[in-house]
């Protein structure tokens, strides 16, 4: 047995541990979990716990439902919110122990293993908003944010600040490093950033990280969501990220001199972000309602371009300071928190790679705000906006060989299929806002 799987079996005698709940995430990105006792993990790793695929979201036809979850010990954590409880992220195997081609895990793996090919790593550095609630959603009302705070505002007694605090403490007993934390602009709106990690790591831990928020503000009276834009009138919740490649130890987008102090090869990957963005974008953005956040203001991006510093841009390059080339980055700011992060980091990654495999040209930046720029203006500078609408999106992404071959046929035709099933649902929906406007003067 390997030293990782002895050393859970014993932390679980160790912790008193009477639950291990082996988790793994559909293809919409909800978490799924199954509890075992103890005395079954033996035979989880070596043989993976069966259940029936064809009962979670994008796993399998009803004909081959039979699945196998085999939980990853180097991911096991005993959960602080939970007496005598643990968790392990598991891959999930068809019976014959190949991996499932419908495991999101599976993909974000088989994509970064096209980098590892090159010998490069891929990090990610998320910075996570949402929205904090006095209470759970009741249908057909607003929802009350907990406070009337704004971006970075300190209040004395402010419940926002408790509930960060606690939403970290959690996050690092359970080996999740968070960098900086903040009130974001919205009301009820908080921001936490997690360090920087490898891409498969950091999926985890946003699979935790939503996992920990969710609990703390229950526990606090209060409720956490992720939807991307839950009011017309403030800003939505994005899942800006800070990607880099390294070799060994060496961040290949950094080079000395050149300018923003950007190699060749980082110029490569945003010119390959750039081009395939749009045909990503309903992976960043899976929601009818993703599109609201970015056609909504509040500093989400709308059109395909880059910039030094440019808030607006897609793809932003963050000031670099004298002597930290190790964390000269990229920012990709269109993915929202509600993301399915396997299959976003797995297609922001496989857009940058193909940027550099087929040595794409960076276009010019964009210097000016380019959300203050004319239809016409815009289309002088050639930039291009983004996809506008769920339906617009899975257009583009229809005939994208990129994402076909990234998701893999299955994922992509699944996915495809409930997202045109959702704006089917969606687009029926007369809603209160035309009456409002309507039947006044109709
Ligand atoms: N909330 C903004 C968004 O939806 C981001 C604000 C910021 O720059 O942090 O992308
Ligand atoms: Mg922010
Ligand atoms: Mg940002």
């Amino acid at each position: 047995m390997e030293k990782q799987q002895e050393f859970v079996l014993r932390t679980l005698e160790e912790r008193d541990i009477r639950f291990v709940r082996l988790w793994f995430t559909d293809v919409l990105g909800y978490l799924k979990s199954v509890a075992v006792a103890p005395a079954e993990l033996e035979n989880a790793f070596e043989e993976g716990i069966g259940f029936d695929g064809s009962a979670i979201e994008g796993f399998a036809r009803v004909y081959e439902a039979d699945m196998l979850a085999k939980p990853d010990p180097s991911t096991f954590q005993v959960l602080p919110w939970r007496a005598a409880t643990a968790r392990m992220f598991c891959d999930i195997t068809m019976p014959d122990g190949s991996p499932s081609y419908a495991d999101p895990r599976h993909v974000l793996k088989r994509a970064l293993s096209r980098a590892a090919e090159r010998g490069l790593t891929f990090y990610t550095h998320p910075e996570v908003e949402f929205f904090v609630f006095k209470e759970p959603p009741q249908p057909g009302s607003e929802p009350i944010p907990v406070d009337a705070s704004g971006f970075f505002d300190h209040t004395a007694h402010g419940v926002a600040q408790d509930f960060r605090r606690d939403t970290i403490t959690m996050l690092e007993e359970m080996s999740i490093s968070v960098e900086f934390s903040h009130h974001e602009v919205a009301p009820g709106q908080q921001e936490i950033d997690l360090r920087y990690a490898d891409a498969l790591a950091t999926s985890d831990n946003l699979m935790t990280f939503r996992a920990v928020v969710k609990e703390v503000a229950l526990s606090q009276g209060m409720y956490a969501s992720f939807m991307p834009k839950p009011f017309t009138e403030h800003a939505g919740s994005g899942m800006h990220t800070h990607v880099s490649l390294f070799e060994g130890d060496r961040n290949v987008f950094f080079e000395s001199g050149m300018q923003y102090q950007l190699s060749k090869t980082a110029e490569q990957f945003i010119a390959g972000l750039l081009r395939h963005a749009p045909e990503i974008t309903a992976v960043t953005n899976q929601w009818v309602n993703s599109y609201k956040r970015l056609q909504g203001g509040g500093e989400a991006p709308a059109y395909v371009c880059w910039g030094h510093n440019n808030r607006s841009a897609l793809v932003r390059v963050p000031m670099y300071k004298p002597g930290k080339g190790q964390s000269v980055r990229v920012e990709f700011r269109s993915l929202d928190s509600a993301c399915n992060p396997y299959l976003a980091y797995a297609m922001i990654l496989a857009a940058g790679l193909r940027g550099i495999e087929e040595g794409y040209e960076l276009p010019p930046e964009a210097e000016d705000d380019v959300w203050a720029l004319t239809e016409r203006e815009r289309r002088a500078l050639g930039i291009d906006p983004l996809p506008t609408s769920l339906d617009e999106a899975i257009r583009v992404m229809e005939g994208s060989e990129l994402v076909a071959e990234t998701l893999g046929e299955h994922v992509f035709e699944f996915f495809l299929r409930n997202k045109r099933q959702e704006w089917n649902a969606y687009r029926r929906q007369v809603t209160q806002y035309e009456r409002d406007i309507m039947l006044p003067v109709l």
